[in-house]
């Protein structure tokens, strides 16, 4: 697997376990590449449209000299939206809920920006893991510092797979940070 392949792995793999997602798929000339999700007729219909539409639009957006488009999404009835966009030579679509918009949106960000998240003690790959904010219940990235809905305070969160209390952007917390933190935990406070 080259490097390219391994980071996209990770980001379908991710993306396709948040509960609202219907799928994820990522095509190469039209054809699939990489899909996962439950509606897989839809993904591969997706796929073979989606590197069509995005030249379109790529098209569209030189003749009106707008530069090259972010992406593009597609507003479905019952709330679901399919979020196109090219990643290196691949254009992926995801079809999701649409009160996941936000979340899914910084995940794009983290594979678009070649964002890096790793655990410092399990070493494991955060860049695309996803956690509920405690105080709204909202689905936010691990590297988000602030919940995106409530505004709660999330810079130290707990490593999904090891459990140790770390910082969003994968720095150890020191001694004395993990002790204001949790003696705050104790009296309350922010
Ligand atoms: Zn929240
Ligand atoms: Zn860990």
């Amino acid at each position: 697997m080259s490097s390219v392949d391994e980071r996209l792995n990770a980001f379908v793999e991710e993306v396709s376990k948040i509960r609202g997602v219907a799928y994820v798929t990522a095509s190469s000339e039209g054809f699939p590449y990489m899909t996962k999700g439950t509606d897989r007729e839809g993904a591969e219909y997706a796929s073979a449209i989606a590197s069509s539409m995005l030249k379109s639009i790529e098209e569209l957006a030189l003749i009106m000299d707008k530069g090259k488009p972010a992406w593009l999404k597609v507003y479905l009835p019952e709330d679901y939206r399919v979020q196109m966009f090219q990643y290196k030579n691949l254009a992926i679509a995801i079809k999701y809920e649409g009160y996941l918009e936000r979340v899914i949106e910084k995940l794009i960000d983290n594979l678009k920006k070649e964002i890096t998240i790793r655990c410092p003690y399990c070493k494991r790959d955060l860049t695309f893991v996803t956690v509920k904010c405690p105080s709204c219940g909202a689905l936010n990235v691990f590297n988000e510092p602030k919940c995106w809905s409530c505004g709660a305070d999330l810079r130290l969160k707990h490593c999904p797979y090891c459990g140790k209390l770390i910082f969003y952007d994968g720095r150890k917390p020191s001694f004395f940070t993990l002790l204001i933190y949790r003696i705050k935990r104790i009296f309350g406070g922010s």
